[in-house]
Protein backbone atom coordinates (compact mmCIF):
# COMPACT_ATOMS: atom_id res chain seq x y z
CA UNK A 1 0.00 0.00 0.00
CA UNK A 2 1.09 3.56 -0.48
CA UNK A 3 0.96 5.91 2.59
CA UNK A 4 -0.14 9.60 2.32
CA UNK A 5 -0.49 12.27 4.66
CA UNK A 6 -2.57 15.32 4.48
CA UNK A 7 -4.02 17.41 7.39
CA UNK A 8 -3.02 15.73 10.15
CA UNK A 9 -4.68 12.58 8.81
CA UNK A 10 -2.74 9.35 7.48
CA UNK A 11 -4.37 7.17 4.87
CA UNK A 12 -3.57 4.18 2.74
CA UNK A 13 -4.23 3.14 -0.88
CA UNK A 14 -3.73 0.15 -3.00
CA UNK A 15 -1.14 0.26 -5.79
CA UNK A 16 -3.17 -1.58 -8.13
CA UNK A 17 -6.42 0.86 -8.09
CA UNK A 18 -5.58 3.26 -10.76
CA UNK A 19 -5.28 6.43 -9.18
CA UNK A 20 -6.77 8.34 -12.64
CA UNK A 21 -10.20 6.65 -12.03
CA UNK A 22 -10.74 5.53 -8.71
CA UNK A 23 -10.40 7.49 -5.36
CA UNK A 24 -10.15 5.25 -2.39
CA UNK A 25 -8.24 5.55 1.16
CA UNK A 26 -7.99 3.67 4.06
CA UNK A 27 -8.08 5.81 6.42
CA UNK A 28 -5.79 5.22 9.92
CA UNK A 29 -6.96 6.72 13.57
CA UNK A 30 -4.89 9.56 13.18
CA UNK A 31 -5.90 12.82 13.15
CA UNK A 32 -9.14 12.50 14.54
CA UNK A 33 -10.78 14.65 17.86
CA UNK A 34 -12.05 11.46 20.09
CA UNK A 35 -10.17 10.41 23.20
CA UNK A 36 -9.42 7.71 25.29
CA UNK A 37 -10.22 4.07 23.95
CA UNK A 38 -11.75 5.68 20.59
CA UNK A 39 -8.45 8.45 19.83
CA UNK A 40 -8.25 9.55 17.36
CA UNK A 41 -10.48 9.10 13.97
CA UNK A 42 -12.90 7.10 15.35
CA UNK A 43 -16.08 6.81 12.89
CA UNK A 44 -18.08 4.23 14.69
CA UNK A 45 -21.49 6.37 15.86
CA UNK A 46 -22.46 3.32 18.23
CA UNK A 47 -19.28 2.25 20.07
CA UNK A 48 -19.83 4.44 22.99
CA UNK A 49 -17.98 7.09 21.57
CA UNK A 50 -19.40 10.94 22.07
CA UNK A 51 -21.43 11.47 19.02
CA UNK A 52 -20.03 15.70 18.31
CA UNK A 53 -16.78 13.99 17.59
CA UNK A 54 -17.56 11.15 15.89
CA UNK A 55 -19.41 13.41 13.31
CA UNK A 56 -16.43 16.15 13.29
CA UNK A 57 -14.15 12.96 11.88
CA UNK A 58 -16.52 12.26 9.63
CA UNK A 59 -16.08 15.88 8.08
CA UNK A 60 -12.34 15.72 8.81
CA UNK A 61 -12.40 12.86 6.88
CA UNK A 62 -14.16 13.82 3.79
CA UNK A 63 -12.43 17.51 3.87
CA UNK A 64 -9.25 15.39 3.57
CA UNK A 65 -10.26 13.14 1.29
CA UNK A 66 -11.58 15.91 -1.38
CA UNK A 67 -15.14 15.38 -1.70
CA UNK A 68 -17.98 16.42 -0.20
CA UNK A 69 -19.70 14.95 3.17
CA UNK A 70 -22.90 14.92 1.06
CA UNK A 71 -21.77 12.31 -1.27
CA UNK A 72 -21.59 9.66 1.86
CA UNK A 73 -23.34 6.35 1.32
CA UNK A 74 -22.98 4.42 4.12
CA UNK A 75 -24.83 1.18 6.00
CA UNK A 76 -25.78 -0.69 9.42
CA UNK A 77 -22.70 -3.26 8.89
CA UNK A 78 -25.15 -6.64 10.38
CA UNK A 79 -21.96 -9.00 9.64
CA UNK A 80 -24.85 -10.48 6.71
CA UNK A 81 -24.32 -11.04 3.14
CA UNK A 82 -26.98 -8.50 2.00
CA UNK A 83 -25.30 -6.47 -0.93
CA UNK A 84 -27.12 -2.65 -1.77
CA UNK A 85 -26.43 -0.46 -5.03
CA UNK A 86 -25.88 3.07 -3.93
CA UNK A 87 -27.34 4.38 -6.95
CA UNK A 88 -27.82 8.23 -4.87
CA UNK A 89 -26.18 9.19 -1.90
CA UNK A 90 -27.36 8.31 1.51
CA UNK A 91 -29.82 11.13 2.60
CA UNK A 92 -29.43 12.25 6.01
CA UNK A 93 -32.03 12.30 7.28
CA UNK A 94 -32.76 8.67 6.08
CA UNK A 95 -31.38 5.64 8.48
CA UNK A 96 -28.51 3.20 7.38
CA UNK A 97 -29.89 0.26 6.27
CA UNK A 98 -28.44 -3.47 7.25
CA UNK A 99 -26.12 -4.75 5.01
CA UNK A 100 -22.47 -5.78 4.32
CA UNK A 101 -21.49 -5.15 0.74
CA UNK A 102 -21.92 -1.98 -0.85
CA UNK A 103 -21.74 -0.68 -4.46
CA UNK A 104 -22.01 2.08 -6.86
CA UNK A 105 -21.83 3.08 -10.59
CA UNK A 106 -21.95 6.80 -9.85
CA UNK A 107 -19.33 9.43 -9.46
CA UNK A 108 -21.80 11.21 -7.00
CA UNK A 109 -21.62 8.86 -4.70
CA UNK A 110 -18.83 7.81 -2.21
CA UNK A 111 -19.43 4.97 -0.22
CA UNK A 112 -17.48 4.09 3.15
CA UNK A 113 -17.46 1.55 5.37
CA UNK A 114 -16.23 0.89 9.18
CA UNK A 115 -13.95 -1.36 10.24
CA UNK A 116 -11.84 -2.94 13.72
CA UNK A 117 -10.25 -6.48 12.95
CA UNK A 118 -12.97 -7.55 9.97
CA UNK A 119 -11.78 -7.47 6.61
CA UNK A 120 -12.27 -4.49 4.20
CA UNK A 121 -12.75 -5.74 0.91
CA UNK A 122 -12.49 -3.27 -1.79
CA UNK A 123 -13.73 -3.98 -5.38
CA UNK A 124 -13.05 -1.84 -8.30
CA UNK A 125 -14.16 -3.09 -12.13
CA UNK A 126 -12.61 -0.71 -14.34
CA UNK A 127 -14.27 -1.95 -17.54
CA UNK A 128 -17.61 -1.49 -16.37
CA UNK A 129 -16.76 1.18 -13.90
CA UNK A 130 -18.09 0.18 -10.68
CA UNK A 131 -16.57 0.30 -7.19
CA UNK A 132 -17.65 -1.46 -4.70
CA UNK A 133 -17.25 -2.54 -0.25
CA UNK A 134 -17.52 -5.03 1.32
CA UNK A 135 -17.34 -6.08 5.30
CA UNK A 136 -16.24 -9.48 5.85
CA UNK A 137 -16.13 -10.46 9.03
CA UNK A 138 -15.26 -14.69 10.79
CA UNK A 139 -19.30 -14.29 10.29
CA UNK A 140 -19.53 -13.20 6.75
CA UNK A 141 -16.23 -14.49 5.81
CA UNK A 142 -18.35 -17.93 6.85
CA UNK A 143 -21.32 -17.25 4.75
CA UNK A 144 -18.81 -16.37 1.70
CA UNK A 145 -20.14 -12.43 1.52
CA UNK A 146 -16.65 -11.75 -0.56
CA UNK A 147 -18.68 -13.87 -3.55
CA UNK A 148 -22.16 -12.32 -2.74
CA UNK A 149 -19.87 -8.77 -4.15
CA UNK A 150 -18.52 -10.66 -7.11
CA UNK A 151 -22.35 -12.06 -7.95
CA UNK A 152 -23.72 -8.23 -7.55
CA UNK A 153 -21.32 -6.75 -9.70
CA UNK A 154 -21.96 -9.97 -12.42
CA UNK A 155 -25.86 -9.46 -11.88
CA UNK A 156 -26.35 -5.50 -11.55
CA UNK A 157 -23.13 -4.01 -14.04
CA UNK A 158 -22.67 -7.22 -15.48
CA UNK A 159 -19.06 -7.14 -14.55
CA UNK A 160 -16.51 -10.39 -15.47
CA UNK A 161 -14.53 -11.64 -12.43
CA UNK A 162 -11.41 -11.70 -14.28
CA UNK A 163 -11.97 -7.33 -14.78
CA UNK A 164 -12.27 -7.44 -11.09
CA UNK A 165 -9.30 -6.25 -8.58
CA UNK A 166 -10.05 -6.53 -5.02
CA UNK A 167 -8.02 -4.98 -2.47
CA UNK A 168 -8.06 -6.74 1.45
CA UNK A 169 -7.54 -4.10 3.73
CA UNK A 170 -5.82 -4.12 7.28
CA UNK A 171 -7.53 -6.53 9.30
CA UNK A 172 -6.70 -9.34 12.39
CA UNK A 173 -4.23 -11.97 11.05
CA UNK A 174 -4.11 -15.73 10.97
CA UNK A 175 -1.60 -15.31 14.05
CA UNK A 176 -3.61 -13.38 15.90
CA UNK A 177 -7.28 -14.45 15.66
CA UNK A 178 -8.26 -17.10 18.16
CA UNK A 179 -11.53 -18.49 17.28
CA UNK A 180 -13.73 -20.98 19.47
CA UNK A 181 -14.06 -24.88 18.15
CA UNK A 182 -17.46 -24.47 16.81
CA UNK A 183 -16.01 -21.83 14.05
CA UNK A 184 -13.94 -24.61 12.90
CA UNK A 185 -16.94 -26.72 12.71
CA UNK A 186 -18.92 -24.40 10.91
CA UNK A 187 -16.50 -23.85 8.28
CA UNK A 188 -15.75 -26.92 7.41
CA UNK A 189 -19.73 -27.42 6.64
CA UNK A 190 -19.39 -24.60 4.74
CA UNK A 191 -16.00 -24.93 2.73
CA UNK A 192 -15.74 -28.63 3.00
CA UNK A 193 -12.11 -30.22 3.47
CA UNK A 194 -10.37 -27.26 2.01
CA UNK A 195 -11.32 -25.22 5.30
CA UNK A 196 -8.73 -27.21 6.49
CA UNK A 197 -6.07 -24.81 5.19
CA UNK A 198 -7.68 -21.77 7.01
CA UNK A 199 -7.11 -22.64 10.35
CA UNK A 200 -3.92 -23.00 12.68
CA UNK A 201 -3.70 -25.42 15.69
CA UNK A 202 -1.16 -24.08 18.41
CA UNK A 203 -0.62 -25.10 22.00
CA UNK A 204 -2.55 -21.54 23.26
CA UNK A 205 -5.47 -22.73 20.84
CA UNK A 206 -7.09 -22.56 17.05
CA UNK A 207 -6.14 -20.05 14.54
CA UNK A 208 -8.28 -18.37 11.75
CA UNK A 209 -6.84 -16.79 9.01
CA UNK A 210 -9.68 -14.71 7.47
CA UNK A 211 -7.23 -13.56 4.56
CA UNK A 212 -6.83 -17.08 3.32
CA UNK A 213 -10.87 -17.83 3.61
CA UNK A 214 -11.75 -14.17 2.11
CA UNK A 215 -9.01 -15.37 -1.23
CA UNK A 216 -9.97 -18.48 -1.35
CA UNK A 217 -13.66 -17.75 -1.70
CA UNK A 218 -12.77 -14.75 -4.32
CA UNK A 219 -11.01 -17.29 -6.49
CA UNK A 220 -13.96 -19.36 -6.44
CA UNK A 221 -15.47 -16.87 -7.49
CA UNK A 222 -13.38 -15.77 -10.55
CA UNK A 223 -11.44 -12.96 -9.30
CA UNK A 224 -7.51 -13.22 -10.61
CA UNK A 225 -6.49 -9.78 -9.03
CA UNK A 226 -6.32 -9.56 -5.51
CA UNK A 227 -4.00 -7.51 -3.48
CA UNK A 228 -3.47 -8.46 0.28
CA UNK A 229 -1.89 -5.53 2.53
CA UNK A 230 -0.94 -8.35 4.52
CA UNK A 231 -1.36 -5.66 7.43
CA UNK A 232 -2.60 -6.48 10.68
CA UNK A 233 -5.07 -4.34 13.21
CA UNK A 234 -4.42 -6.32 16.22
CA UNK A 235 -0.44 -5.48 15.76
CA UNK A 236 -0.66 -1.93 15.00
CA UNK A 237 -3.13 -0.56 17.55
CA UNK A 238 -0.95 2.60 16.77
CA UNK A 239 -2.50 3.31 13.76
CA UNK A 240 -5.70 0.85 13.54
CA UNK A 241 -8.76 -0.05 15.71
CA UNK A 242 -8.44 -3.54 17.12
CA UNK A 243 -12.14 -4.69 18.85
CA UNK A 244 -9.80 -8.04 19.59
CA UNK A 245 -6.33 -6.81 20.86
CA UNK A 246 -8.22 -3.78 22.15
CA UNK A 247 -11.01 -5.73 24.22
CA UNK A 248 -14.15 -4.60 22.88
CA UNK A 249 -13.34 -0.63 24.06
CA UNK A 250 -12.42 0.41 20.50
CA UNK A 251 -13.40 3.15 17.49
CA UNK A 252 -13.87 2.00 13.92
CA UNK A 253 -11.72 3.30 10.97
CA UNK A 254 -12.99 4.41 8.11
CA UNK A 255 -12.69 2.88 4.03
CA UNK A 256 -14.06 5.14 1.64
CA UNK A 257 -14.43 4.94 -2.25
CA UNK A 258 -15.38 6.52 -5.58
CA UNK A 259 -15.41 6.73 -9.14
CA UNK A 260 -13.33 10.01 -10.10
CA UNK A 261 -16.09 11.82 -12.78
ZN1 LIG B 1 -1.58 -10.37 13.70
Amino acid sequence: MIEHNNNGLRYYTFESFPAHYVEHGLYTRLGGQSQGPYQALNLGGTVGDRPEDVLANHQRLFESFGRPFESRFDVWQVHGKTMLTADQPRPQNQKHQPADGIFTDNPEVTLLMRFADCVPLVYYDPIKRVVGLVHAGWQGTLQQVAAEGVRLLQEKYNSNPKDVIVGIGPSICGECYQVREDVYQQFLSAFGQDAEEFFTRRESGLYLDLWAANIYTLKQAGVRQIENADLCTAEHVDEWYSYRKEKGVTGRFGVVIALKA
